[in-house]
């Protein structure tokens, strides 16, 4: 995780052989700085992969681009939204796929969903590479019976632990329209939507839980830790590793598993993209 909160959310998925950023939602001088301390160079990037058009998941990514010219992999309504906005609008390497598709980018297998969310098409992932996978959802207001389906294969999962409900309740800055839309059904989860969306993962393959995208007024990573650690000391998953990822610093590497070492043979599956082209 390069970052993570409600301010800016931007992580790193990377093989021997390929390197994502999932989001770039902070300064583009911020992503390169923390790549670079993960020693990654922004040109080595194979794509950058879109979530949804909110601003603190796609505002580095204009400066970014415009410098290296890498791959934005988005869904056509996403794309579309972001470049309404006279955002990337002279960026011409957009790699198109349908919401619910799979595709690969390099030896990464990318499996989207929908989440519920109020963007216009927001996505959860499922990376898949050699036997192991990694799942990421952030920004959703519920998990449906498809996306826990998805996310019993993974082994590690990075899950939105947004806001602790009673400091939501009692903050005194947020008009009580936001904080309506905030624990809607396409709003965030708190940190007990979250536990209970693990706690329907436990029986699967799940192995590490990453805590992100914290609000930074109504929630710490202590309350967020908290809650999910009771879950698990409930089910007697102690051993379960957890980490919160923070907005300031960039995250541990996780080791999620092993890929075939050697050179990596690449296929025709860029053609699977229509490319959107400059408007
Ligand atoms: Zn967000
Ligand atoms: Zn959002």
């Amino acid at each position: 995780m390069l970052g993570s909160g409600s301010a800016g959310n931007s992580a790193l998925v990377a093989t021997d052989h390929c390197k994502i950023l999932v989001d770039g939602g902070l300064s583009a001088r911020q992503l390169v700085l923390r790549l670079e301390r993960c020693g990654v160079a922004p040109d080595q990037l194979d794509g950058v992969l879109l979530t949804h058009e909110h601003g603190d998941h796609v505002c580095g990514l204009e400066v970014l681009c415009r410098k290296f010219a890498v791959p934005i992999y988005a869904n056509a309504l996403t794309a579309e939204a972001i470049r309404c906005d006279g955002v990337l609008d002279r960026h011409n390497n957009w790699r198109i796929f349908r919401t619910s598709s799979e595709f690969s980018i390099c030896d990464i297998l990318v499996q989207t969903f929908p989440v519920p969310h109020d963007a216009v098409d927001p996505l959860g992932f499922a990376f898949h590479a050699g036997t192991r996978a990694l799942g990421f959802i952030t920004d959703l207001g519920y998990a449906t019976k498809m996306l826990i389906e998805r996310l019993r294969e993974v082994h590690t999962l990075v899950i939105e632990t947004n806001h602790d409900e009673k400091l939501l309740q009692n903050d005194p800055h947020r008009p009580w329209p936001v904080k309506q839309r905030i624990q809607s059904r396409h709003g965030h989860l708190s940190n007990t939507a979250a536990a209970s969306v693990i706690e329907q993962l436990l029986p699967g393959k799940i192995e590490r839980l990453v805590l992100g995208h914290l609000s930074r007024d109504c929630n710490t990573p202590e309350l967020a830790c908290r809650e999910v650690r009771a879950l698990l000391e409930q089910s007697g998953k102690i051993d379960m590793e957890l980490y919160c990822a923070t907005q300031s610093a960039i995250s541990p590497q996780f080791r999620i598993g092993e890929t075939k070492s050697g050179p990596f043979q690449p296929t025709f599956e860029t053609a699977f993209f229509q490319n959107a082209g400059a408007r």
